[in-house]
């Protein structure tokens, strides 16, 4: 592969409502960094409650003829859309390498993944189709169907701009409804980018809508009577306040939250294996994924050969500008960020862990001002401290030493968490027991970055998932539809006079 093209643009970055880029007028704005250089690249127009209004009302308006429309015109929408995704996949992975810093392979691989669920929802047709029963009583069929909801909205987190975005999206507007995004103020610019594929897919104007903004932004979607279901992805406390004020607001919500994610590493595992699977889903992106794992588990005497191993990697990880090919690993989305997470490493020093590898310090030559952090390696981590509760969002590994599997289901199966999760071995009992036993919403056997494909659905259990139904897959299907259950009978089959008992079937 020859080098990909930088995204360089200077452009504010604005709205896209009722069709149409809008550059925001509320004169509130905020600096857009490129990570790997520490410069302000351009600028964000965060929205008014004036502009959230008006991509509601937009939103609103467009929807009657929009759910009107057949599915199979709806899903041919996705299909054209589909084509110019495919087209310009290069072009979002250096945007998103641009504001994020994750590197450019792994940027590719992320837009892969979104368009993984335009694929789903160009299925849409076969998803909607409804359940019928003939004669459940003489004369009387009975059918449910799902129909849309109306303006649904998504606010996103920093680590997936173009990914998770499609969580959401073409799922709920394949399906009928409209669509009002808030993105991550921290790269906002592939969100705008795909409203313009949107449009040029044939979208009509007001069906799908973004705001950039902030908590203002967000108070306005989720208290607005006109906005039926939020679906979010982002940090548990904002989970939560998100899950509580929608519902409080009468909207069905989905509020994907936190994680801390564990990986058992057994006695009988492929060693080399192991280890590569830590470093790649320990530091790839930085550790700036939900489902990054955060926290080796050794099982018996496995730590003793599994710690030089990684610290040896970890040591050598090459940590360069992402648009570098060769690079492994990328800098910190935010300088506040990286200052965040080098606040953990010294407090796990303190409260006693070993800190075998100390990524501090670290600066790449020519890239100085960049929000760099090299990889870092804790062993004799224990569940008190704070490095293991809290979620760190960093390239932070630590290693929980145990003495046996129960110890390590207990160990994970006690944490608030319950996101990802990966056990590797060679036995296959423990492999069935492991999936079985343990309280985690995504398991892996010998996968450590267990993401369901996009007809299976995404989320975790406990504190990282609040609300019932997992993002894409057919519970994405199911969140952005309401049932309704149609009973027919014609002339012909009803019989003389009032009936004053409860119907049954006759
Ligand atoms: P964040 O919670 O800071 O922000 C997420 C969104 O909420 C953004 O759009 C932001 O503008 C908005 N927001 C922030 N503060 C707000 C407030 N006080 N009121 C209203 N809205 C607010 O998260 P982030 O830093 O962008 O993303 C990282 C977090 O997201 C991590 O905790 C990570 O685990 C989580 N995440 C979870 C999943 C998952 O599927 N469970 C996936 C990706 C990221």
């Amino acid at each position: 592969m020859g080098a990909p093209e930088a995204f360089t643009t200077a452009h504010d970055v604005g709205h896209f409502i009722h069709g149409e880029p809008v550059a925001g007028s509320s004169g509130r704005r905020q600096a857009i960094y490129n990570p790997a250089t520490g410069q302000v690249a351009r600028q964000l127009t965060l929205a008014s409650v004036d502009e959230v209004n008006a991509a509601v009302a937009s939103a609103q308006a467009a929807f009657p003829a929009w759910a009107d429309t057949p599915p199979l015109r709806r899903a041919r929408v996705m299909f054209k859309f589909l084509e110019l995704m495919n087209q310009h996949r290069d072009t979002l992975a250096a945007m998103i390498t641009a504001e994020h810093g994750k590197v450019f392979t792994d940027a590719q691989g992320e837009v892969s993944r979104g368009i993984d669920i335009i694929e789903f929802a160009c299925g849409i047709p076969q998803l909607l189709k409804g359940d019928y029963t003939e004669q459940v009583s003489t004369g009387i069929d009975n059918w449910t169907l799902r129909q849309p909801l109306g303006v649904v909205a998504g606010i996103t987190p920093f680590n997936f701009p173009c990914m998770v975005p499609c969580w959401m999206f073409p799922v709920a507007i394949a399906a009928g409804n409209s669509f009002v995004l808030k993105p991550s103020e921290r790269d906002p610019s592939p969100s705008i980018f795909m409203a313009q594929l949107l449009k040029d897919a044939g979208l009509p104007d007001g069906v799908f809508n973004v705001v950039q903004g902030d908590k203002l932004a967000v108070d306005t979607l989720l208290t607005h009577p006109d906005v039926k279901a939020i679906s979010f992805v982002g940090s548990t406390p904002i989970a939560q306040y998100i899950y509580e004020t929608g519902a409080r607001h009468g909207k069905r919500v989905q509020a994907l939250g936190g994680a801390k994610n564990h990986m058992v590493v057994m006695p009988d595992a492929d060693l080399d294996q192991a280890v590569d699977a830590l470093i790649g889903a320990g530091y790839g992106s930085a550790g700036e994924r939900c489902m990054a794992i955060s926290v080796a588990v050794a099982v018996g005497d496995v730590a003793d050969k599994l710690v030089p191993a990684l610290a040896a990697r970890a040591k050598t990880l090459k940590i360069k500008n992402g648009m570098s090919l060769d690079a492994e690993m990328g800098p910190i989305v935010t300088r506040e960020a990286q200052q965040r997470i080098a606040g953990y490493i010294e407090h796990g020093v303190t409260e006693g862990a070993t800190l075998v590898v100390d990524g501090r310090g670290f600066t790449v030559p020519g890239h100085e001002q960049g929000f760099w952090l090299g990889g870092t390696l804790f062993d004799h981590v224990t569940p008190e401290m704070k490095i293991y509760k809290e979620e760190i969002f960093g390239p932070v590994l630590g290693v929980v030493r145990v003495p046996d599997f129960a110890a390590a289901v207990k160990l994970i199966n006690d944490h608030e968490f319950g996101n990802g999760v990966s056990c590797f071995t060679s036995d296959g009992n423990v492999a069935r027991e492991f999936a079985r036993r343990i309280q985690v919403g995504m398991v892996g056997i010998n996968v450590p970055i267990p993401v369901p494909m996009a007809w299976h659905g995404f989320g975790g259990w406990k504190k990282s998932l609040f609300g019932d139904m997992h993002a894409y897959g057919e519970e994405g299907v199911r969140f952005y539809t309401k049932q309704k259950s149609v009973m027919q009978r014609w002339p012909a089959s009803i019989g003389k006079g009032a009936e004053f008992v409860m119907p049954t079937s006759k």
